[in-house]
């Protein structure tokens, strides 16, 4: 998780350029709205020292300390999000659904495009995973009954109700998706890649380090 400060600190790679350990300096913080009863968010600007661009960080402050608000002070805040996103997708994640998810991340406010990308990237995997024919539930319903997935996954899948047909069906009624649902469902993308390829490439790693820890004592 990313922390306000002098400069932003605990990015692993700058979402710009994509540096390693970047040093995103300070430049400007201005409040936004009020985020619940006495929490303000604050949006802060940081300069990625590599690429010069623009890394804004949202941190929540409390009203009562926001006059005179310090952002160095000792009551350092983390950034509940950031823009781009910071996350880092696995390299465990095959390419094509690993590229959709990183496009889908990185246009999250555009949340009809991020609930597309999403979509694809969760069609990508499945196909990779020889589930390609038929609706993206029927495929995690079998993935399911092959042990593949587990009972949560499915009802994670029908709770973010995979919004991605919305826009593309484009519903008279109510095209368009909400910022919120995009985030599901790229959450959902991620953790569908996470349990699908990098969990298990961990598995086998961890695996196979023990095996050659335990020929080592014998
Ligand atoms: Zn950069």
């Amino acid at each position: 998780v990313p922390l306000i400060g002098r400069n932003l600190e605990d990015v692993e790679r700058c979402p710009q350029c994509g540096i390693a350990k970047p040093l995103l300096e300070y430049k400007s913080h201005f409040s936004g709205k009020q985020a619940s009863g006495t929490v303000v968010k604050v949006w802060f600007s940081y300069r990625c020292s590599s690429c010069g661009d623009l890394v804004g960080a949202l941190g929540l402050v409390h009203s009562s300390k926001l006059h005179n608000f310090d952002p160095f002070g000792s009551s350092s805040t983390t950034a509940i999000w950031t823009i781009p996103p910071c996350a880092s997708i696995d390299d465990d994640i095959p390419e094509t659904p690993r590229r959709y998810l990183l496009q889908a991340l990185n246009s999250i406010n555009s949340p009809d495009g991020a609930i597309m990308l999403a979509g694809s990237a969760i069609d990508a995997m499945l196909k990779i995973k020889g589930y390609s024919d038929g609706s993206v539930f029927s495929r995690i319903n079998q993935a399911v009954s092959d042990n593949v997935l587990t009972k949560g996954m499915s009802e994670w899948a029908h709770a973010v109700r995979l919004e991605s047909n919305k826009p593309r069906h484009a519903d008279l009624d109510d095209p368009h998706a909400t910022s919120e649902m995009a985030k599901q469902t790229v959450a959902f993308a991620q953790a569908l890649g996470e349990f699908l390829f990098a969990l298990p490439a961990r598995i086998e790693r961890g695996k196979a380090a023990s095996d050659k820890a335990a020929q080592h004592v014998e």
